[in-house]
This record gives structure tokens, sequence and C-alpha cells, in this order.
């Protein structure tokens, strides 16, 4: 297989151990290139490998960031030496204290506000960037929901690119200010996210040298929710989790963390124990809840209206693999309302000192309410992935919370205003 598609790769193309593109419906393969839908099915296109031998020494030996697990993306092998954002290896917090409030006894919580622009986009817009300088690019843009606008837009300006982004105008003000402070061209149309991505592949096709690292680079941006679950399963000290409770946008990243945790076992990495994939979802758009919910196959798209904008995508492109990943792993989808999510947002930042976005409010809500409905077993280890970090949607709570008193500068004042709590 391997070498008629490597005799066609331009020599210049070193995509690592990437060896093709191939359907996810058909399996029909293409070489490695700037594609995202199959010729024959119109499928999605996702990257496949030859993986030479990896070991753990190899990995503990890499970078502190995704770049560690460099040979199992579609990355040149000196990645790591270019211009690039570094993202991953964020800490994986012991969540005693929010166990306790959630009846989970052995919890843990990813923590990937932790990456430069403080959210788990930088980890696939870090891998689209790398590809695309492959495949030819100078430009690098996206349609987003808000979190992919900031890690777009940061790593060009730091790769010397010029960047190109579409959002909704109903964006929360904060990620429209720290996207326009990289200076790339920053278009916000009136429309929701659906019709920006529209736009986005109206344009992608008129524009050659735009890298839309979640459109037409699709395959290899995807790639870089793996790290998620390396990082969770080389923290645990080379293990995998009992469970793991993903927020669903797209659903990519959800299917890629059980693709990562799948890889480290057939790579003998970590030992292939069994997990379960639980999807969450806001109620406002819970697109892939509702078809799990109905036990059927078909995700009907949906106009979403919920605070959670960053995973306010009303036909996602992944959800049928969601509903894949979780039905063979024995989890669950589960959807919260807007208030839960603020409850879940305030949980998380009561008891472990982590402010979390919206997404994570999405987490930590389903992961309590699939404590309370007897999906997720209260007795296995539990990893909670909160993806974003709360001071970009402080739009969520502002109405909710705030000083205790505004005092005059006494002492009584404080001790009265103390004493009415
Ligand atoms: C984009 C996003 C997600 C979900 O991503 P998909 O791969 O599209 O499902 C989750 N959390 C946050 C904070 C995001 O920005
Ligand atoms: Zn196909």
């Amino acid at each position: 297989m391997t070498s008629a598609l490597d005799a066609q790769r331009p020599t210049t193309l070193d995509l690592g151990s990437a060896r093709a593109l191939s359907c996810r419906e058909c399996g029909h393969q293409i070489p490695l290139a700037a594609e995202f839908a199959c010729a024959e099915c119109f499928g999605p296109l996702e990257v496949s490998y030859e993986f030479g031998k990896i070991t753990r020494a190899d990995i503990e030996a890499g970078p502190k960031s995704i770049w560690r697990y460099r040979g199992l993306l579609p990355v040149p092998a000196d990645v790591d030496t270019h211009p690039n954002t570094e993202p991953g290896m964020t800490r994986l917090v012991k969540a005693d204290r929010l166990g306790a409030a959630l009846g989970i006894k052995n919890l843990w919580v990813k923590d990937d506000t932790g990456n430069p622009t403080h959210s788990f986009k930088d980890r696939v817009v870090a891998v689209a960037l790398a590809a695309a300088r492959q495949l030819g690019f100078s430009v690098l843009a996206c349609p987003s929901t808000g979190n992919l606008a900031n890690a777009v837009a940061a790593a060009a300006a730091r790769a010397g690119w010029d960047s190109v982004v579409l959002i909704p105008s109903s964006l929360e003000r904060a990620k429209i200010l720290t996207t326009a402070v990289y200076d790339g061209a920053l278009i916000a149309v009136d429309g929701n996210y659906d019709d920006v991505n529209r736009l986005a592949t109206e344009l992608a096709a008129e524009h050659e040298d735009w890298a839309f690292v979640n459109v037409n680079v699709r395959p290899y941006y995807a790639e870089g929710s793996k790290t998620l679950g390396y990082e969770v399963a080389e923290q645990l000290g080379w293990r995998l989790p009992g469970q793991v409770v993903i927020p669903v946008a797209s659903g990519s990243q959800l299917t890629k963390v059980d693709k990562a945790f799948r890889e480290f076992g057939e790579l003998g990495l970590v030992e292939a124990t069994p997990y379960r994939i639980f999807g969450a979802q806001a109620t406002g758009c819970s697109p892939v809840s509702t078809a799990y919910k109905a036990g059927s196959d078909v995700i009907r798209p949906v106009k979403p209206d919920t605070i959670a904008r960053s995973l306010a995508i009303g036909a996602p492109a992944d959800g049928p693999y969601v509903l894949d990943s979780v039905r063979r792993t024995n989890g669950a989808v589960e959807d919260v309302t807007d208030e839960e999510v603020v409850e879940g947002i305030r949980l998380l930042a009561r008891t472990e000192g982590i402010f979390a976005e919206t997404a994570g409010g999405v987490t930590v809500a389903t992961a309590k309410k699939l404590v309370e409905n007897g999906k997720l077993d209260p007795d296995a280890e539990t990893v909670l992935l909160i993806t974003g970090d709360g001071l970009k949607t402080l739009d969520a709570v502002e109405d909710k919370i705030g000083p205790l008193a505004t005092v005059p500068p006494s002492a009584a004042a404080v001790r009265e205003a103390l004493s009415r709590r």
C-alpha cells in the first residue's frame, strides 16, 4: 500500500509516519494532500500511518509539549525546531474535592486552560500549521466558535503567517478581542457557526493558498486532539483511565481521544484495558445527545441556543463517529441546561480552584448528571476534560457572582459584612 503512494508523494513532503488519507466510510485511500472528503463517497478522510517502534523512553525524552508525541502525528520529525506554538503537557489534577461533591471516588481533571491561548484548540492548530507548512500553504484560516479563532490568530502571528479568521458576530466579547489583538484579518459574520462554516468551505475552494485548519486540512488538524488522550495516559503513569467525559462540538476531539487510547494500546505503550467514553453537550445544542438517546444513527441538525458558544455546532461533522465511539466503549452522551452549565463552572471553581469556560461547565455538569442517572460508575477512575478558560466567557457568570459586599475601608465594616454571610 505505502510504496505506490510514496512514489506519488512530492519528495519534499515530510509528514512523519503519516502515509495516506483514508476514507472513514469506504476505506478508499489517497496520497497525503490538502483533501478532506472522499472522491468516491464524500466520506471524511483521516490520516493513516505506518508507525515505527516508539517506546515510553522515546516519548519521555521529548519536549514538554505535544511534540513529545510527534512520531504519532502527521508532522515532520524536526517539527519542534520550527517557529510554532508549543501547547500540551497541561496539568492532570487529582480532583478529590470535586470527586467528593460528585460522588466519584477517583477523579481527575485534565486542565487544558494552561495552553498558550487557554484552550485545547492550540493542540489542533499546532498540528494543522505544521502540516500546512509541508503542504505548501502560506495563510492560516478558520471558521470558529471562538477558541479556534484565538489559537489560529496566535499561531499564525508566531509563525509570521497571515491569518483569516471568520466568526459569528454574536461571539463573546472576550473571544473577539483576544483574537483581534494578534492583528490578522478577523471577520465577524452575521450568522451562526454553521453559516460561517459554509462560507469557509466556499472560500477554501477559491483561495488555494489558505489553509482552513478545520476545513481543507481538517484530517491533519483533527489528529492534534489525540495528544489529549496520550497525555492523560502518560500522566496517569502509562495506563488508560476507566472513564472519560469529553465535551462535544463537532465531535472530533472525542473520537480522537478514543483513537489515542487505542493506538497506545496497539503500540504496547499501555495495557489495552477497557475504557468508557462519555460525550457532554449543552441542551441548547445537543444533536448528538438527542440521537444517542433516541438510539438513532442519524444526527438531525439543530439551531444552537446556549451560553456554551464554543460547543454551538448545530450540524456536527463527526457526530456519527461520536455515537460509534460511545456505543463501542459502553459509554453515553448526555446534555445539561445553561443553568446547570453555570453551576458546573462554579462547582469546579469552588472545589478545585480551576476557572473553566462554559464548555468546562458542560463537562462537569454532565458528569454530575451521569452519576445521578447511574450511567457513570462512581467507583471507576474517571477523567474530566476541561478544555477552555473561564476568563474568555465572563458573560456567562457576570450576573451571578460578585463581591460579598462593598464597604468603606474599616475593619468593623468588613466584620459586619462577613457576619452576614
Ligand atoms: C472546540 C471546542 C471543543 C470541542 O471540539 P470538537 O473537536 O469540535 O468537538 C471543546 N471545548 C472547547 C473549549 C472548544 O473550544
Ligand atoms: Zn469514501
